[in-house]
């Protein structure tokens, strides 16, 4: 599974006057989409061996080039075992290798440029929500980032709490306990000033509050309304039997709530758009007429479902079913699935994409945008 730190490495890589290889090989489920895969990355790799050999290039240029087509042939060399997409990007000369896997199917590509090809793995990983989880009690506090499967603590934080007071029952006990209140909130406003930090730096989508029933609610009275705001839930939890494996779950579920619920905002918002004549499109056939102008901002589809269609190669028009192009007259390409071409091409065009896990009214299969611009009547499909 990709990390943060990979994917921050490679949002930086590039420069140095030496090209970069990004390559996205897409693993279909099941043995054959196994084995399929290392004969589409041996024909990727086929496409840039001629500018390894070309002697225009530079000699290091080509030295790295095909250093790349090497380790990256020696990499990919067995079947992968899981479904997704891998992405490499790769350039020997600079000692840069990163090796990822995706959770989505996405297209194949080899691009060889300056800068690192990212824009699918951007795509994909809109979809996660960075979370920031704090198990939190009167005294201590652990924090923790969830992101992409995977857990890290990033810190624990330790106060000064009156545990035991050995004080004899009486008129003191009253002083007691507004000391160990004072500690408590003194310890909850450091928490508070930490989580400020985090999420300050843009780290951070959501975040997600546990501890003891009887503690939560307090804590929650301490943030402010910036935190507030990211705050998608709390749950209780007995931390001295609870493990990190219990942890995460709550915290996922709590974000799969979430996310769940911000899909069907999104939908609601398409349907509200479309229906106040606004920029808006509902339905597989109007969206994919969006997804053929680049007039998506912001895609919603069906996480689950495929539809066959076909595409023309000259001008990207995205269609139902085969025939003539509507727009140029040439015969259009047969694909398997259309809902993947137009989410491709959103991602190409800068746009973004929401998968929907939730039924929504956006009709079967489901499919929406908000658009950029209007979109002038669509040609009458030929058959
Ligand atoms: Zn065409």
């Amino acid at each position: 599974m990709i990390t943060q730190g990979q994917v921050d490495r490679i949002l930086q890589l590039g420069g140095n006057g030496l090209p970069l290889v990004s390559l996205y090989v897409p693993v279909a489920p099941g043995p054959p989409g196994r084995r399929e895969f290392t004969t589409r990355v041996a024909s990727l790799l086929d496409r840039i061996r001629p500018l390894a050999e070309d002697r225009e290039r530079e000699h290091d240029v080509r030295i790295s080039l095909r250093d790349d087509i090497a380790k990256i042939e020696k990499s990919l060399g067995a079947e992968p075992v899981e479904p997704g997409t891998v992405a490499v990007f790769s350039c020997s000369g600079n000692d840069v290798y990163e090796e990822v896997w995706l959770p989505r199917n996405g297209h194949e590509r080899i691009v060889v440029d300056a800068d690192p090809y990212v824009r699918p793995l951007l795509g994909v990983l809109d979809e996660y929500y960075r979370t920031c989880a704090v198990l939190v009690d009167k005294g201590t506090a652990q924090v923790w980032e969830y992101y992409l499967d995977q857990a890290r603590e990033l810190e624990a934080i330790r106060d000064r709490t009156l545990r035991k007071p050995n004080f004899a029952a009486g008129w003191a006990e009253y002083g007691v306990r507004n000391k160990a209140d004072e500690l408590s909130k003194k310890h909850y406003r450091r928490v508070v000033g930490e989580l400020k930090q985090l999420f300050g730096s843009g780290g951070y989508d959501v975040l997600v509050v546990g501890g003891h029933p009887h503690e939560v609610p307090v804590f929650l009275d301490f943030l402010p309304l910036d935190l507030r705001n990211r705050l998608v839930g709390s749950f209780t939890v007995d931390r001295e039997t609870a493990t990190s494996a219990d942890i995460k779950q709550k915290v996922q579920e709590l974000v799969s709530a979430h996310a769940h619920e911000e899909q069907r905002r999104l939908a609601d918002e398409i349907l509200q758009t479309k229906g106040a004549g606004r920029l808006g499109a509902v339905g597989l056939d109007e969206t994919l007429w969006a997804g053929s102008l680049a007039a998506v901002r912001t895609l919603a589809v069906d996480a689950g479902s495929a539809a066959p269609g076909a595409v023309c190669d000259q001008d990207r028009l995205l269609a139902r079913s085969a025939g003539a192009c509507p727009l140029c007259g040439e015969p259009l390409r047969e694909v398997p699935d259309v809902i993947d071409e137009l989410t491709e091409a959103v991602i190409d065009d800068g746009g973004e994409v929401r998968h929907l896990d939730v039924e929504t009214e956006l009709r079967t299969p489901q499919a929406g945008a908000l658009l950029r611009f209007a979109l002038p009547p669509q040609p009458t499909a030929t058959k």
